[in-house]
């Protein structure tokens, strides 16, 4: 049988058709959103459309551009509650009251256009400003340890300096990053701003991450994650800004308040399960002063296991690598409540209990593993100065973040000094660093490995010189 020139343009047209269905309409398992608000099919659209949102963003002033960011704020504020449910139902990772206080803090303290500032120099031969540009569109690759929270606080920052972002969330919290991600863009709009200022693809992986660092038409990479996606990001060639892990110690030594220190470590360690990067994840202790912190951590919601308890934990919460001398937590635990951790291991514990405490000799892989669950290592030290220096191994050069609890300005100056974490937090829980309950602004995205240290707007842009040259007379 011959096919005639009619025929085959018919199935031409047909396979055609059928393709455009089928990017059209969002596959089953992709039925988390639809193709509205920023979510796209495929990455150049994705790019292409933040591209030309950012040139229509451009021709707004800057009394516009306050209005678009009050309004981002209100719609996250409004919708705070349900992404933490969502995110904690998607994820499986943390707590909702704690996913709650993230949105909220991201949504009232990253800060907005009050962050941007001109530089000027006027003399004789004319004004010359610095003002901050933005980048362009920006790809921003997110966690899922804080996924609605790193959306408001990214599109905050990167949206005040003028720039378009397309994102590549984590592949496991794509519904509640795109549908954060879907509300601020609706915001933007309903506040007289372009669509598409936020874009993504529908199902993002590691595929679309990194087609997103190759895209040329990506003016700066944004990554907030572990080390594998830093490293990628670093290879891109791109301008990039990268918040790697952190391993923060606490050190603390015999001029302590023990009540306070005993009360803030529990906060700190068990807020959300412990997956900020930020949060106590190993305990350095004077001998000293080693059995009243401990007293004080079991008062406050603490459960201490022993030899052959800790043994057991570890064969569950463990997982050795095949050749190495590494080890990596077993992500069935990651971000679990402590009670769930304990019953893997036949304790009962009721919700009071929020965080598993452990002696560990200082070599422990609990010490140096980044394990993102309420297990926290115990070290006790004869003094502060070996403190100190197992605090530093610990961190294993992040530049993260560091807590001490101590009464002695000359060793906290040396911790502060010996660690150069990007944050480092005196007395207090280690959220106080992020502003939650410590002064100064909020941000996910804390960015160690290329420096920017804590990110906010003006990070995301680039300095741009404007100059009027005066006239000879
Ligand atoms: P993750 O590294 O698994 O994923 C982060 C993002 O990177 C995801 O979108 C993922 O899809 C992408 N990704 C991962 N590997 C990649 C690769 N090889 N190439 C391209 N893309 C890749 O991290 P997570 O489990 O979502 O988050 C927890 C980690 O992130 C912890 O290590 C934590 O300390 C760190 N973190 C750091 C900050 C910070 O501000 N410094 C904030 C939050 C989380």
């Amino acid at each position: 049988m011959s096919i005639s020139e009619a025929d085959i343009r018919a199935i031409i047209a047909q396979v055609i058709s059928n393709l455009q269905n089928e990017t059209a309409a969002p596959a089953p398992e992709a039925a988390h959103a639809a193709y509205e608000h920023g979510v796209f099919a495929t990455v150049d659209e994705a790019v292409d459309a933040a591209s030309l949102a950012f040139r229509k963003f451009a021709m707004l002033s800057l009394a516009q551009r306050e209005t678009i960011i009050r309004k981002m704020r209100e719609t996250s504020l409004a919708h705070a509650a349900e992404l933490a449910e969502m995110a904690v139902k998607e994820t499986g990772l943390g707590r909702v009251q704690d996913k709650l206080a993230k949105n909220k803090l991201a949504a009232e303290k990253t800060p907005g256009i009050e962050d941007l500032f001109t530089q000027s120099f006027s003399g004789d031969n004319g004004l010359t400003l610095l003002e901050c540009s933005p980048f362009g569109v920006i790809g921003s690759i997110t966690p899922t340890t804080n996924p609605a929270a790193t959306i408001i606080n990214n599109s905050i920052s990167m949206v005040t300096a003028g720039n378009a972002v397309v994102y590549n969330p984590h592949p496991s919290a794509k519904k509640v990053s795109i549908k954060a991600m879907q509300l601020l863009n609706q915001a933007i709009v309903d506040a007289g701003g372009p669509e598409n200022m936020l874009t993504s693809v529908l199902l993002p992986t590691l595929d679309t991450s990194e087609q997103l660092m190759k895209h040329p038409n990506i003016q700066a990479l944004v990554v907030t994650g572990g080390g594998a996606v830093v490293k990628a990001a670093l290879t891109s060639g791109k301008k990039v800004i990268a918040a790697g892990p952190g391993n923060p110690p606490v050190v603390v030594d015999e001029s302590a308040d023990l009540s306070q220190a005993g009360r803030d470590i529990v906060l700190g360690a068990s807020f959300d399960n412990n997956v900020l990067c930020t949060a106590e994840k190993e305990v350095f202790v004077v001998e000293s002063v080693a059995n009243g912190l401990k007293a004080e951590m079991l008062k406050n919601g603490a459960y201490e296991l022993k030899g052959y308890q800790l043994t057991k934990l570890l064969d569950v919460i463990l997982t050795k690598h095949p050749e190495k001398e590494k080890y990596f937590p077993n992500k069935d635990y990651v971000g679990k409540d402590a009670s769930h951790i304990l019953q893997a291991i036949g304790i009962q514990a009721d919700a009071s209990i929020k965080l598993i405490i452990a002696e560990t000799p200082e070599n422990h892989p609990l010490v140096y593993t980044e394990m993102l669950m309420p297990v926290l290592p115990i070290v006790r030290v004869p003094n502060v100065d070996t403190a100190i220096q197992y605090a530093v191994k610990a961190e294993k050069g992040n530049r993260h973040t560091a807590i001490m609890h101590s009464q002695n300005i000359t060793n906290l100056s040396k911790m502060a000094k010996a660690l150069q974490a990007t944050i480092f937090v005196k007395n207090g829980p280690s959220y106080a660093g992020l502003g939650f309950g410590g002064e100064g602004f909020t941000t996910l995205t804390i960015a160690g490995p290329t420096g920017e240290g804590l990110t906010s707007a003006r990070t995301f842009t680039r300095k741009r010189r404007s100059v009027q040259v005066a006239k000879e007379t």
